[in-house]
């Protein structure tokens, strides 16, 4: 359809359901066709899925989960690990904040599972400003030269209480503002309802710095590195994972180097597994790595010795 002039498109999943296998009246049967339209809708949308019982256990799972993430903040079964990021050759700079859920009966759930359901149920707002805290508490024990990088999610962007929240964490925490690095994806930035600009900025005012996470994989748009003041722009593992082997990588990469450092941005390589690696990004000068090359995530108590 043509809007005002903008084209808009339509798409469509589909669940379906049989009768009588699947329900023996109308609410059944669509219940399972949408549990069925559910799961289309996560195997990338634009295609038509039959009910099965599995479906239904998944859903229960998920349910089960999204009930428990509800009191996981409160019975303190989030917690946090701190990845070391490395100037080379061997300097720790600071580390990065990576959540963690010690679920009591499933175990250890990893934050790609659980973040999105946090932030569906609108629960990332309150996890956010824990994670923020936590991590600026820990990075007082730390000598004084260390930052700490803690994660951003869209939802707390949205809140348009983020700047409070900052300001008033690291002011009752008592750190100093330039050892916090904040990473945001894109993602933020492509939400248009608030002033993006206007909270990145204020941010920068405070003396916090900013970086860009996971550059490379979504829009890459250079309009942001225009516009907006980040400090650090970290390369997506997905270009490092291959540079020993595709020369279109290490193209990719060393563009992305030259970009950031024309424009006074440090660059940072995630995803560092080998020393081949390692090495080809120290000879490129990029400014600083993070990987399991060089220190996986580690607990709170470990940070210290590490
Ligand atoms: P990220 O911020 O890009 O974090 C890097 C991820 O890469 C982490 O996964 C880390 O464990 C993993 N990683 C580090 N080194 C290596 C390596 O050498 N090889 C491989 N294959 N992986 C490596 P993790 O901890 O599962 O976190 C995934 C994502 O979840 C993070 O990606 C971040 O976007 C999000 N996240 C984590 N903690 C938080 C948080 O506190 N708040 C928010 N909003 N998001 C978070
Ligand atoms: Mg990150
Ligand atoms: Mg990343």
């Amino acid at each position: 359809f043509v809007i005002n002039g903008i084209p808009v498109f339509v798409g469509s999943s589909i669940g379906i359901a049989f009768g009588p296998e699947h329900g023996t009246d109308g609410e059944q049967l669509m219940k399972a066709a949408d549990i069925a339209l559910y799961a289309a809708k996560t195997d990338g949308r634009g295609c038509a899925r039959t009910f099965n019982r599995s479906m239904l256990l998944l859903l229960e799972q998920r349910e089960n989960l999204r009930r428990s993430l509800r009191t996981a903040l409160e019975r303190g079964e989030l917690y946090l690990e701190y990845q070391p990021l490395i100037r080379p050759p061997a300097s720790v700079i600071g580390f990065e904040a990576l959540l963690r859920w010690r679920h009591p009966e499933v175990g250890i759930i990893p934050p790609s599972v659980f973040i999105p359901i946090a932030e569906a149920d609108g629960l990332m707002d309150q996890i956010g400003r824990w994670v923020l805290e936590e991590a600026c508490r820990q990075a007082l024990t730390w000598p004084s030269s260390l930052t700490v990088a803690v994660n951003l999610s869209p939802a707390q962007f949205l809140s348009g209480t983020l700047t409070d929240t900052v300001a008033q964490v690291i002011d009752a925490v008592g750190i100093r503002a330039d050892r916090l690095e904040l990473e945001i994806t894109e993602t933020v930035l492509l939400e248009k309802t608030i002033d993006n600009i206007d909270t990145l900025n204020t941010l920068n005012v405070l003396g916090i710095r900013i970086s860009l996470d996971d550059f490379g994989t979504y829009y890459s748009s250079l309009s942001y590195l225009k516009n907006f003041p980040f400090d650090t722009l970290k390369i997506d593992q997905y270009f490092i994972a291959d540079l020993e082997t595709d020369l279109k990588s290490q193209t990719i990469v060393r563009s992305i180097i030259s970009l950031a450092h024309g424009l006074g941005i440090s660059v940072t390589a995630e995803g560092v597994e080998t020393s081949v690696q390692a090495r080809w990004l120290i000879k490129e000068n990029c400014d600083c790595l993070q990987g399991n090359f060089l220190g996986r995530p580690l607990g709170a108590e470990a940070t210290s010795d590490f």
